[in-house]
């Protein structure tokens, strides 16, 4: 064939109408849209900031579902068309909703993503003295390179139970006068040893220690004199001894801020954006619908997903169905039989909402790039996550997954798909196989990160925005016309 102008022309049409591929969600209507963009990334700035553990974060959800008019559910002795609602999950968990206008039987409309973030746990009986220091023993909470914590500024968060039940907040190394926390590296000079070792070993888990403190206690006295001395500093400030160290949940986490990243501003840096960044866009979803819904809307954040979801907090726990049920009854004439409950479980439909990996070109090797996510392309849609051989996964149906992207198509969001890596490089799992056993419908979907898992995660602003449009959308019009 000829390669004259026409046949060109020809082929592109051709190619426009057989050939697929996801593009930059950088159009030039995002960039019109820039404003708007780094408007939402401040707002969700300040709420990583605010929240840094998974308590932290569902204290600072409440109090913007209290300056939006939701009520706690214990307030309620029945639940009408446009009312909004809270539940709290032992201080870790929530769930929120704005009862919508149809039949609580048909279903309502879920997304659901987790709070905790990798982290450094306190042991029970962490504090000890060492060549004139202080230090606290700490257990790694999640997936973490532990090389990454050493050498940088920490900041530890929890609770305290005081004798007597008292419960003491503890936050330290957040506001700038504060002091920080830190864990010692090996200076290079010295390392010739420990640069042979594997990177999973070239700092250990025993070798997480937190350095607090190297003034000793006044009196000659004393043993352990700089021990003692920061125990005295804590027992004048929260009024707490050693044992009450044994009950308390405390958690290091890094002292960094959120702030923008790259020279154009483009993408977002923070410590717990996994999954904090769907936590953020599916609250802010929900407080932003301008109508009452059809369908009841219901956002679920859970506790724990780093560690496999158990515990009464995380995904696999009943309390969330639990508090479920207490919503559809509230909204019913009638107490509800089991089966009308179930009926409101199947016939819901549910967005599994949490992070992926974002094609990363310096590493690209563990990735296959046709079948990946990328930084700047829109919100992921994941088919099904798990590891060799799609283990441990809840595999979305096609009749679903299509369903979702038309909804998303229909309402002009940049959307995306991709694994988690090359086939048998890896891989991951998320909550959606315990959304999925409750036998309702449920796709993974949420933002892609460069950088996962580490200190200082990184996603694109505008796929923030997008995923937080498209938890709109789907909260307005999922199934809306369906009685
Ligand atoms: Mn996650
Ligand atoms: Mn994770």
């Amino acid at each position: 064939m000829k390669n004259t102008k026409e046949n060109n022309s020809a082929v592109k049409k051709l190619e426009e109408k057989l050939t697929f591929e996801f593009k930059t969600a950088w159009d030039p209507a995002n960039q019109e849209n820039l404003d708007s963009i780094q408007a939402f990334a401040e707002d969700y700035k300040t709420a990583l900031d605010r929240g840094k553990t998974e308590r932290g974060f569902i204290n600072y959800s409440v109090s913007l579902l209290e300056d939006n008019d939701f009520k706690p559910l214990d307030t309620f002795t029945e639940l009408n068309a446009g009312d909004r609602v809270y539940q709290v999950v032992r201080s870790k968990g929530l769930l929120a909703a704005i009862i919508g206008e149809n039949d609580p039987l048909e279903g309502f409309n879920l997304i659901g993503s987790h709070v905790d973030s990798p982290r450094l746990d306190l042991k029970p009986n962490p504090l000890y003295e060492a060549s004139d220091l202080a230090l606290l023993k700490t257990h790694y909470y999640g997936g973490i390179k532990k090389y990454h914590w050493v050498a940088q500024p920490l900041a530890m968060h929890g609770v305290m139970i005081k004798k007597g039940g008292e419960k003491v907040e503890i936050t330290i190394g957040e506001d700038e006068s504060d002091p920080v926390l830190y864990i010692t590296d090996l200076l290079p000079h010295l390392a010739a040893d420990q640069m042979k070792k594997d990177a999973s070993k070239v700092v250990e888990g025993e070798e997480l220690n937190i350095l607090v403190g190297g003034i000793p206690y006044p009196d000659e006295d004393a043993k352990n004199r700089v021990k003692l001395a920061v125990l005295n500093l804590l027992y004048e400030k929260y009024g707490v001894t050693e044992r009450e160290f044994i009950t308390a949940e405390l958690e290091i986490v890094p002292a960094n801020k959120a702030r923008d990243v790259g020279l154009d501003r483009s993408f977002l840096g923070a410590y717990g954006q996994d999954d904090r960044v769907c936590a953020y866009t599916s609250l802010r979803a929900l407080l932003d619908l301008n109508e009452v819904p059809k369908r009841t809307a219901l956002v679920l954040m859970y506790d724990k997903e780093e560690i496999g979801s158990g515990g009464n907090t995380g995904a696999s726990s009943f309390l969330y169905p639990y508090y479920q049920q207490q919503i559809v009854r509230l909204m019913m004439d009638h107490e509800p039989t089991a089966l009308e409950l179930s009926h409101n479980m199947v016939n819901s439909t549910m967005l599994s909402s949490d992070v992926t990996n974002a094609f990363d070109p310096t590493f690209a090797s563990v990735s296959e790039p046709q079948n990946s996510c990328y930084a700047g392309r829109g919100m992921a849609l994941n088919k099904y996550t798990g590891a060799r051989g799609k283990g441990g996964t809840s595999d979305a149906s096609a009749e679903y997954f299509d369903e979702v992207v038309r909804l998303l198509e229909d309402n002009n969001i940049s959307w995306q798909t991709g694994e988690l890596g090359k086939v048998d490089q890896g891989g991951g799992g998320t909550v959606a196989v315990y959304q999925a056993e409750l036998g309702l419908e449920v796709i993974d979907c949420g933002v892609p990160l460069l950088s996962m898992h580490s200190c200082f995660e990184v996603s694109s602003k505008v796929d923030v925005y997008e995923t937080y449009r498209g938890y709109r959308v789907f909260f307005e019009n999922m199934r809306k016309d369906r009685v």
